[in-house]
């Protein structure tokens, strides 16, 4: 349980229920999820082009030669990249840089993976960088850091659009939320 209770969003009632799950399966089923935890640190790398965690470098999407490579989206964390996936609207390239800035903490740009990604625009024919980093502090620092970085680079530099989330209230939209809905309006 104490192991179960360290993962990100268990709490014990979880991690019994995991317990009382795992106690009643057959002892190969066990083996074999005890093995792809052990295992797991040898079986997933990390891919030397865009930095996410893959069972191969090159990762599929960085080797997959039907995908644009004149787009690049930065985002801060591998787990990133599955919802943009599952939008199926993005066929570009990533990057992740393994975190964002955070001046409490003392994570500036130097500690992310900046270097690499203006290496890769200086190499590879990118002709538009998008960033897709959370919106709180950290994601609109880091935004407003790369945007700086980037400027004498002959990249365009887009953000998400930062709208209203779907049934939300405008009522009860915080300020950061409304305001960048209001600059990213369309025309209807
Ligand atoms: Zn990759």
């Amino acid at each position: 349980m104490d192991q179960f209770n360290r993962l990100p969003g268990i709490g014990p009632k979880t991690s019994e229920r995991f317990i009382f799950y795992l106690l009643r399966l057959p002892k190969t089923e066990l083996d074999t999820f005890a093995d792809s935890i052990r295992n797991l640190k040898e079986n997933i790398l990390i891919c030397q082009t865009c930095f996410s965690y893959d069972e191969r470098s090159p990762c599929p999407r960085c080797s997959d030669p039907k995908r644009d490579r004149s787009l690049l989206c930065v985002v801060a964390e591998s787990h990133d990249i599955i919802p943009i996936e599952k939008t199926e609207m993005f066929h570009g390239m990533y990057h992740v840089l393994g975190g964002t800035v955070n001046h409490l903490e003392g994570i500036g740009p130097e500690h992310l993976r900046t270097r690499e990604l203006v290496r890769r625009i200086d190499a590879n024919g990118i002709s538009e960088v998008i960033l897709a980093l959370n919106p709180d502090l950290e994601g609109e620092t880091t935004s407003m850091v790369l945007s700086r970085l980037l400027k004498e680079k002959p990249v365009r530099v887009t953000r998400l659009a930062q709208g209203l989330p779907t049934g939300s209230n405008i009522e009860y939209a915080d300020q950061m939320t409304l305001a960048h809905a209001l600059q990213d309006r369309k025309e209807v």
